[in-house]
């Protein structure tokens, strides 16, 4: 603590580890003390913008004025570096995914409880607008009671040629894209999740999946279908939701979307589709009268809230947002997509 600001020491000043910096920045009450990087460029990457570089991870870990350490490192590095943060006296705020697996995270958590130190995951993605807003729907049943939400991250790139393509590290879409995604759908539906099937998609990695689809059946009768895929030259939409009464819309990465309201469920005079080789009158579109167009309740957000909540919650002043039992729920949830894809069938999960 200096001048009754909060003080950060980073390990692992990466493309995520300088995104933090650069925000926390922007923070009241936050400062960052300084980094620690294997890797040589990084640190005279750091020298440059005037951060203070330490010679080792326990120097950092040493000094006295650091509170809290963030962990932006490959995945597989994570959890030791957690333990010795706690034991050393410090927070932890921790990039996702949080472990490489549920029993590297109940280590951790069991190192918190130990010390009574705070350790929190960066499930910055609960602060997404789309997110947000497809919550707000749900939540204030605009579209009548929800059957089937879908999401969906597609990309046509590959995984980045780094540590994400190789297993060791902790790499893969299902630990990369699909821990955010998971973790959003978990939040939106409220009920228990008791069936899981995924199939892992290896279109340009054989090691590591670089895309996959998951199905989740919740208890509430909700369907979701979540993917992410890397070899995608042309996107579906990030959300689409599906109600009774309604249906919602979300293009892109930047709120472009829509809901579209029943105003009548019986609409009799149909005008069929005729296509090549026949007539539908189930599929055919609906008549401008029978419907309404209405714009998102688009939902703001602020992602330095993130590191707030930590603040308020080491001053006592606040309960964590991201809770560790939430994070240990979808490190399991990704198990069992895993062991779904090995078996190639719907598995149990609560
Ligand atoms: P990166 O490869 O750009 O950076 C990782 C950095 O860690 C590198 O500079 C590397 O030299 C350093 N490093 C590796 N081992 C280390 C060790 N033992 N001690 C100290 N430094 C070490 O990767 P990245 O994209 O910055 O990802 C880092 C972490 O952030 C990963 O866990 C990733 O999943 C997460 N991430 C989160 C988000 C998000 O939106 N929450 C986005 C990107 C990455």
């Amino acid at each position: 603590m200096r001048n009754n600001e909060y003080v950060l020491g980073i390990v692992g000043l990466g493309g995520q580890g300088n995104w933090h910096r650069e925000l926390i920045d922007s923070i009241d009450g936050l400062t960052v003390a300084g980094i620690y990087d294997i890797a040589p460029e990084r640190c005279d990457f750091a020298r440059e913008k005037g951060v203070r570089v330490y010679d080792s991870r326990a120097d950092l870990l040493a000094d006295q004025e650091i509170d809290i350490v963030l962990i932006a490192t490959p995945n597989d590095v994570h959890k030791e570096i957690a333990v010795e943060a706690m034991r050393a006296g410090k927070a932890v705020v921790c990039e996702k995914p949080a472990m490489m697996s549920s029993a590297e995270m109940q280590e951790v958590m069991d190192v918190s409880a130990e010390t009574g130190k705070l350790f929190v995951v960066h499930q910055n993605r609960r602060w997404d607008e789309d997110f947000l807003t497809m919550k707000k729907i749900y939540d204030e049943g605009m579209l009548g009671e929800v059957f089937k939400i879908e999401t969906r991250v597609h990309g046509s790139r590959g995984i980045p040629g780094d540590w994400r393509q190789e297993k060791e590290h902790g790499g893969g879409m299902v630990l990369d894209w699909g821990v955010h995604i998971l973790d959003q759908m978990a939040l939106l539906v409220p009920s228990k999740i008791k069936k899981v099937y995924c199939r892992l998609d290896h279109v340009t990695n054989e090691i590591v999946d670089d895309g996959f689809l998951v199905i989740l059946s919740f208890e509430n009768g909700v369907t979701a279908v979540l993917e992410v895929g890397t070899s995608n030259f042309i996107n579906l939409p990030r959300w689409y939701m599906l109600g009774r009464d309604g249906t919602a819309i979300i293009e892109g990465w930047h709120l472009e979307g829509r809901i579209v309201h029943a105003q009548k469920l019986d609409d009799k005079d149909i005008v069929p589709v005729r296509t090549a080789s026949g007539i539908t009158k189930t599929m055919a579109p609906r008549r401008e009268d029978t419907i309404s167009e209405e714009p998102l309740p688009v939902q703001h957000s602020d992602i330095r809230d993130f590191y707030r909540n930590v603040m308020d919650t080491l001053g006592g002043k606040a309960e964590i947002k991201v809770k560790n039992e939430q994070v240990m729920r979808i490190m399991r949830l990704m198990e069992a997509c895993f062991l779904s894809a090995e078996r190639n069938q719907t598995v149990d999960f609560e």
